[in-house]
């Protein structure tokens, strides 16, 4: 905490003028002048015509850096180097993805005016009739988005300015801590913090603590397959307390800790769990229910005051109206391509605003370096902002995706060049083909062999 301190302390003695640079010395700024950065965009003569950019193409672009599959949308004007760049990633559906980006997103923009952000989200929205599923939504985002990058350009201002400008000065972020034992998820909190980290996420194995349900009755008898994990909801509910307990204990107040359930318990189970870890004070507890089961949250609320996260799984705006109106969670979790891009994430954000519900966009590995970059735009720009999930980016990722927003200090810290502030180098992503997409963790089992929801 000491760095932390160290930085509030220099905050305060700095003169508002001297403040932004100071801290890009000392908070990121320098990380990034490591990096290769995109040149903005800059119109030939200077002068800037608004009304004659013009798509010429929208395509998607495949790559795993580092294993995880990627789909990133290119959009390409009649403008020489105008271009830009979103986030299309729906890791497990990656193939329908592309096709609807190159099949369908591609002609429908062509020649359509690159400035009308929102008449072209709203009309490429309907122009399949049937909407809102994650693989419409995903390459819906990879075209927003890229629309943002290209307007940021055409700016030459980051895409935080377009949505109104800073409203702090970095994005706290929080990380994953686990282990299979409560001692080793001690210790990788210990080596998270010593990294500046304040907020952890504390997980006893991977989600639903399948590793300590090894032998379960439906394997001896030949039923599900040989790699299907195994839920024990009681070893797992009190697994779940144990590490809190002994985080609690170990760390004090000085970190804040969060789950994630993954909605994997039943609803009664999962009351009952976040009722006896209201006593460690988490900061939130993630997915208690599956979206099959939103009416079990006003229950929930009425009996503790652990704040809750939710959302992830969310593709349709009528699934986060009511739950935010009826305050039956604190933190929205939308994962912002599944939502379909930045500019129905800003309506997400702005009805949270209304009802005091904060934000913690979904950060994991498969939203891509792209997808994390829209996260941080957003997440600099609005006032509740709760906390971003962050990843420790591999050297690769900066070399496939240069200006890539890097982490220090337990802060997220975007590029600031026009745009989103990112690229993708697309003779480096060539390099990391797809890989066949692993179901493992997705493929859970009760005792007796009854799939569950993850
Ligand atoms: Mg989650």
């Amino acid at each position: 905490m000491g760095n932390r301190r160290d930085l509030l302390k220099t905050m305060a003695l700095l003169p508002l003028a001297a403040c932004t640079s100071d801290l890009n010395k000392m908070g990121g700024g320098d990380v990034q002048k490591d990096r290769p950065v995109p040149v903005g965009w800059k119109p030939p003569g200077g002068e800037l015509n608004l009304q004659k950019v013009k798509i010429k193409k929208v395509r998607a672009i495949t790559t795993a850096p580092y294993g995880t599959g990627l789909v990133i949308v290119k959009v390409e004007t009649d403008q020489a180097g105008l271009y830009g760049i979103g986030c299309a990633t729906f890791t497990q559906r990656i193939s329908p993805v592309v096709a609807a980006i190159n099949d369908f997103l591609d002609p429908f923009c062509k020649d359509k005016d690159v400035t009308q952000i929102e008449d072209i989200w709203q009309t490429a929205y309907v122009s399949s009739y049937w909407r809102n599923g994650p693989v419409l939504n995903n390459a819906l985002s990879g075209l927003d988005q890229a629309l943002w990058d290209i307007k940021g350009k055409m700016a030459g201002m980051p895409v935080y300015q377009l949505l109104g400008g800073k409203a702090r000065f970095a994005v706290d972020c929080y990380t994953h801590a686990s282990g299979p034992t409560p001692g080793k998820v001690m210790d990788h909190v210990e080596e998270l913090k010593e990294m500046g980290f304040r907020n952890i996420r504390i997980q006893l194995g991977g989600y639903g603590s399948t590793h300590l349900s090894k032998e379960p009755d439906y394997k001896r008898y030949g039923y599900g397959k040989e790699t299907d994990n195994t839920l024990n909801a009681q070893a797992y509910k009190n697994g779940v307390i144990e590490i809190f307990k002994r985080a609690r204990k170990r760390f004090g107040d000085e970190i804040e800790f969060l789950h994630d359930m993954h909605e994997r318990l039943e609803p009664m189970d999962a009351i009952d769990m976040i009722k006896r870890l209201e006593e460690y004070r988490p900061y939130f507890i993630e997915d208690p229910f599956s979206p099959e089961n939103m009416r079990w949250f006003p229950k929930l609320r009425q009996q503790c005051a652990v704040p809750i996260a939710m959302g992830e799984l969310m593709n349709n705006p009528h699934e986060w109206v009511d739950p935010i109106a009826n305050r039956w969670y604190d933190f929205i979790r939308s994962h912002i391509s599944q939502i379909g891009g930045i500019t129905p994430a800003m309506k997400v954000a702005r009805l949270g605003e209304m009802f005091n519900v904060r934000t913690a966009w979904h950060g994991p590995g498969d939203t891509s370096p792209v997808g994390h970059a829209a996260n941080a735009h957003i997440d600099l720009a609005i006032w509740n902002f709760g906390v971003q999930e962050s990843q420790h980016w591999k050297e690769v990722v900066f070399e496939v995706f240069p200006g890539t927003p890097t982490v220090k200090d337990g802060y997220m810290f975007v590029n600031e060049a026009p745009g989103l502030g990112i690229d993708i180098d697309e003779e480096k992503a060539a390099k990391y083909p797809l890989k066949d997409y692993n179901y493992g963790w997705t493929q859970v089992r009760k005792p007796d062999g009854t799939p569950v929801r993850p």
